[in-house]
């Protein structure tokens, strides 16, 4: 993890910010935050939220945008439906999502975090402005918990839980429907509930679940239980663009006396510019020479925090980067007319050299090797044949010979038609005198589905050289060649 040199104590380095020195949780109440980031990061969030709600209702061409139907192993991404067969593809995926999130990380370090996780979204923008609406600003909450149970607060509890119940019922419902499907969870509400107890119990525990995150849990999923917080250490560097306090500007920190701010600015008036997002990324400028540092120590952008942490001693694991402390500084700035971006999106290089951010040789490997996974994933996804097709012998059996004088051997077909279209198919063998004869017919998969029949093959004996005759057995939709299969046809020695 990046720290910097700042003059305080590390206390903060020994002590979780949200545990007493002498154990037992310190219920965190963060201020609420207005201004330019706020703004974005609300707006942000309404879009965000509306796409995770309406996810799994979303259907196109008759088929859900999102599965991720864990039970019967069928997951539809973007619309693209994958199967157990898929398995490589999800792993190249999944390789290329995790190169993708450290270099993300590398270069701007926790702002998915702050800007775009679901807990972040929710608990800041959902249930913490609940939480205010009902009980208040952070002082009211605060005198609210200390104070004794009262009426008042008997009844502030119980309307705030039971809201946060509710809408914990709303995410765990719609959770749900992204495991089984819209039309499986209409059914489990619409049914008997005695029809439907494992479905039942599944959508009372996630409510169960979302409701102790959201009320209980809040920041230690962020602070000790996510295990991507836990990597910042090992992905960030000096390099990262991170929300940053600039302490070369900012200290030594304390009060400014009035004359003192006049004489830094000229003026005693206040100025809104727009937020400073990278002040290093102009050239770079004096700032003027004054007995005190900008931060006058007011300590908003600890009171903002909810992580409960005090930027102003570097970069830490805790910060999740929402920016709230950035809102919470320029607004301050801004009082005491000095330029916004004390705390910014920067580096420690930019903060120490005021140097604009710079590719580094990590982030340029990085980037090569995603681009290498994107080009080898957007290969295997354009090439995925539309049907997939799964050859078997029977288990136990060897050949049989028939009145005919053909050998023959039993097969099981399993065929999956990975689109959304009803598909002919048919099998054709490599060799010349073999035929196929269907158990039960098969002449068309349809959409989405995996069919499974038997056939058996048969060879005429006087035209079996060997005791295992390997088989080709093309399958194909039309006269388009969709799929071929490598299989074995056991005859007698010869
Ligand atoms: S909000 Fe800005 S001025 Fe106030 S304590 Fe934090 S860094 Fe210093
Ligand atoms: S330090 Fe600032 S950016 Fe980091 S979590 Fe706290 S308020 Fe958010």
């Amino acid at each position: 993890m990046v720290t910097q040199q700042t003059p305080v104590d590390d206390y903060f380095r020994s002590h979780l910010p949200n545990q007493y020195e002498q154990g037992g949780r310190k219920w965190l109440y963060p201020r609420a935050t207005s201004g330019w980031y706020t703004r974005w990061r609300t707006a942000v969030a309404i879009v965000l939220l509306l796409a995770l709600l309406a996810g799994p209702f979303v259907w196109v061409d008759g088929h859900p945008l999102f599965l991720f139907n864990i039970l019967e192993r069928r997951f539809i991404f973007f619309g693209v439906t994958f199967w157990p067969q898929d398995f490589y593809l999800v792993a190249i995926g999944l390789i290329t999502f995790i190169v993708f999130v450290t270099l993300f990380t590398v270069v701007y370090g926790r702002v998915f975090c702050g800007w775009a996780c679901p807990q972040t979204i929710f608990m800041e923008m959902v249930f913490r402005r609940i939480e205010s609406w009902i009980e208040g600003d952070f002082k009211a909450r605060q005198r609210l918990d200390a104070g004794p149970w009262t009426a008042e607060k008997m009844l502030k509890k119980t309307a705030k839980h039971a809201l946060f119940f509710l809408i914990s019922f709303v995410i765990g419902n719609t959770f749900l429907a992204y495991i089984i499907g819209r039309d499986q969870w209409l059914t489990l509400i619409t049914d008997r509930p005695s029809q439907h107890w494992a479905g039942l119990t599944a959508m009372l525990a996630f409510t169960g679940v979302f409701y102790a995150v959201f009320a209980y849990l809040r920041e230690i999923v962020c602070t000790t239980i996510c295990p991507y917080g836990r990597l910042q250490s090992v992905l960030l560097d000096k390099h990262s663009l991170v929300v940053a306090y600039d302490y070369v500007r900012g200290e030594p920190r304390g009060k400014k006396q009035r004359e003192q701010i006049t004489q830094d600015t000229g003026s005693g008036g206040g100025r809104l510019e727009p937020p400073v997002v990278a002040a290093h990324a102009s050239a770079p400028r004096p700032l003027p020479q004054t007995p005190k540092g900008d931060c006058v120590d007011c300590k908003l952008c600890v009171q903002v925090c909810p992580t409960g942490i005090d930027i102003r001693n570097g970069t830490q694991m805790e910060c999740i980067n929402c920016t709230a402390c950035m809102d919470a500084c320029d607004e301050v700035m801004h009082r005491i007319d000095r330029p916004q971006g004390l705390i910014r999106m920067d580096s420690l290089t930019g903060i120490e050299t005021r140097e604009p951010f710079r590719s580094t040789t990590r982030i340029k490997a990085y980037s090569g090797v995603l681009l290498a996974l994107l080009a080898v994933l957007g290969g295997l996804l354009g090439t995925r044949p539309a049907l997939d097709t799964t050859v078997l012998r029977a288990p136990g059996q060897l050949f049989q010979r028939e009145a005919n004088g053909r050998v023959a051997n039993l097969y099981s077909v399993e065929v999956i038609n990975k689109t959304y279209q009803p598909m002919p198919v048919r099998f054709r063998l490599s060799h010349p005198a073999a035929r196929l004869r269907f158990v039960q017919p098969l002449a068309a998969v349809r959409p989405g589905e995996l069919t499974k029949t038997m056939f058996f093959i048969t060879l005429p004996e006087t035209a079996i050289r060997q005791s295992n005759t390997p088989l080709t057995i093309d399958i194909l939709s039309g006269n388009t060649l969709i799929d071929q299969v490598e299989t074995n046809f056991l005859g007698p020695e010869h």
